[in-house]
């Protein structure tokens, strides 16, 4: 349809006597089903997808939480993004940003299922994606809502080790505050030791963890520049140095 033309004009050669030549373009209109989009990253859950953990389609397994201010990296050009709430995604393959659910040549493993923001997703409008994401998005507590006792563990989590706390702890360190490094070796405690506690005491599946907790500090503070070392039985907290250009390899 002419509409869905996307004329360009290209600087190669001219046609017709003096006019430039021209590029065409269709405009993609409706989803060819190629995977790109299951490839590139998985799906963050709105609250009517609380129906597939009650269906079973999704469960601890292959969802984790992000948390507040909780600072997370893009494959697609590496920069470090801070999340200005909580919310739940679904897992990607180990090491890499594909969807779990993403079977080669095969797509969606679970498409009768798949969340609303694969329903929506257009690439070609990818703007319409995060439209009422702030008020939408699935909380721990749409799902947790009924279990007491988890909801005091997460409330714990968050007042003793919450992302808000941990920037400001690094930004006073940054500022030469040394005292800092003890707040945040004891967030870091924390942490580490409420997992196995959860385990223990409440008989949870280690699978929950991180949908219950969010992914471990010890992990996700490398977005903070730093990484935590374990020497012996005890944890080192050190600072990331830069990569040096041109270095790998040597
Ligand atoms: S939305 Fe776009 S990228 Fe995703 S499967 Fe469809 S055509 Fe491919
Ligand atoms: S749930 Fe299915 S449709 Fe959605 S990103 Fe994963 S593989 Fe793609």
């Amino acid at each position: 349809m002419k509409d869905n033309n996307l004329e360009i004009l290209t600087p190669q050669g001219t046609e017709g006597g003096d006019k430039p030549q021209k590029m065409r373009m269709n405009k993609r209109a409706s989803c060819t089903r190629c995977g790109k989009c299951c490839s590139e990253g998985s799906p963050s859950l709105l609250k009517e997808d609380a129906v597939l953990f009650m269906s079973g389609a999704l469960s601890h397994e292959n969802t984790y939480t992000i948390r507040d201010r909780e600072r997370i990296r893009s494959h697609g050009d590496d920069s470090v993004y801070e999340s200005f709430l909580e919310f739940i995604k679904i897992k990607a393959k180990d090491g890499t940003s594909v969807c779990m659910f993403y079977r080669d040549k095969e797509g969606c493993g679970i498409y009768e299922n798949r969340p609303s923001q694969c329903r929506v997703y257009k690439c070609w409008a990818p703007e319409n994606l995060m439209k009422g994401f702030e008020k939408g998005a699935l909380k721990r507590r749409d799902i947790f809502g009924s279990v007491d006792v988890l909801l005091g563990v997460m409330d714990k989590h968050e007042e003793k080790c919450s992302y808000k706390k941990l920037s400001e702890a690094v930004e006073k360190l940054s500022e030469g505050g040394e005292e800092a490094v003890e707040e945040i070796m004891d967030m870091l405690q924390y942490d580490t030791y409420v997992r196995p506690f959860l385990l223990e005491k409440f008989n949870v599946p280690e699978s929950a963890l991180d949908l219950i907790l969010g992914r471990p500090l010890s992990d996700t503070i490398n977005e903070f520049g730093f990484k935590v070392v374990k020497e012996g039985d005890d944890y080192i907290l050190l600072p990331i140095e830069p990569e040096i250009k041109g270095e790998e390899g040597k």
